[in-house]
């Protein structure tokens, strides 16, 4: 399998079928084997319906027994993914999957490709409140990613199935994959407001959250292990 797209998907009944087909719009074209494959994180609208509906061999559905969280659903996505490359985006439209393309093509150099909103289209406040957390989270990790949560990552298949992730953790992921030794870089990607359903997340709940799991990363970060083996045969 050349290529998979993960979406984790929390009552975004609007948005499934415009997902995938956009989605698959771009990975038909340009890729000979793809996977898209979508997480329902307990969701308590139509999504399991419109999920159980889909007929298209491409996309695989995993459904979760209730809301586990943003993270878990993505590490089920890495689980459960076969790609050698696997790709996130969220699911409700925010970001273009064309842009999958822009991150692909740094992969010669890089393990990870973290998008970073260009044109951000959200609210005054989340804008804010994304700016003081990058930069609490980059003081607090020594880090400098500038736009971790943005939806749309690229990871070689060896550095999403790196990751052994707890609760909060996607929010790390360019800086953890730092810490794994692989080689990260984040590229500008278009970015469009919600046109359907809500954000998951309020002001407060996402940063201090956040905050705090930032020095759990930072504590990984410090007792990371390095070791060289010398000799050429074991
Ligand atoms: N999501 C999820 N579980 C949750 C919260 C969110 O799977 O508990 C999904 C959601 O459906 C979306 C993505 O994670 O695909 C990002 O959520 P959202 O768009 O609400 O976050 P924002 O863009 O506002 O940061
Ligand atoms: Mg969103």
């Amino acid at each position: 399998m050349e290529i998979s797209v993960i979406a984790p998907v929390y009552n975004e009944e609007e948005n499934i079928n415009r997902l995938i087909e956009n989605v698959e719009k771009v990975l038909k074209q340009n890729f000979k084997s793809y996977e898209i494959l979508l997480v329902n994180d307990g969701s308590t609208d139509k999504s399991k319906e419109i999920l159980d509906s889909v007929e298209n061999e491409n996309v695989k559905v995993i459904h979760f027994e209730k809301n586990c969280g943003q993270t878990a659903a993505t590490a089920a996505g890495f689980k459960y993914s076969e790609g050698d490359i696997i790709v996130t985006i969220d699911a409700d439209l925010q970001t273009d999957p064309e842009d999958i393309l822009v991150l692909y093509s740094y992969l010669e150099n890089y393990d990870m490709i973290n998008g970073r909103r260009a044109t951000r289209e959200d609210g005054i406040i989340k804008k804010i409140s994304s700016w003081v957390g990058n930069t609490a989270r980059n003081i607090i990790t020594g880090d400098d990613i500038k736009d971790t949560g943005c939806p749309l990552k690229l990871f070689r298949k060896e550095v999403a199935k790196s990751y052994y992730l707890y609760e909060g953790m996607h929010r790390f992921l360019p800086t953890l994959a730092k810490i794994n030794g692989f080689r990260v870089i984040e590229v500008p990607v278009r970015h469009y407001d919600r046109m359907f359903g809500q954000s998951k997340y309020g002001v407060w709940n996402r940063l201090f959250k956040g905050l705090k799991d930032a020095f759990a990363v930072r504590w990984m970060k410090k007792r990371h292990i390095y070791y060289t083996v010398l000799n050429e045969e074991i």
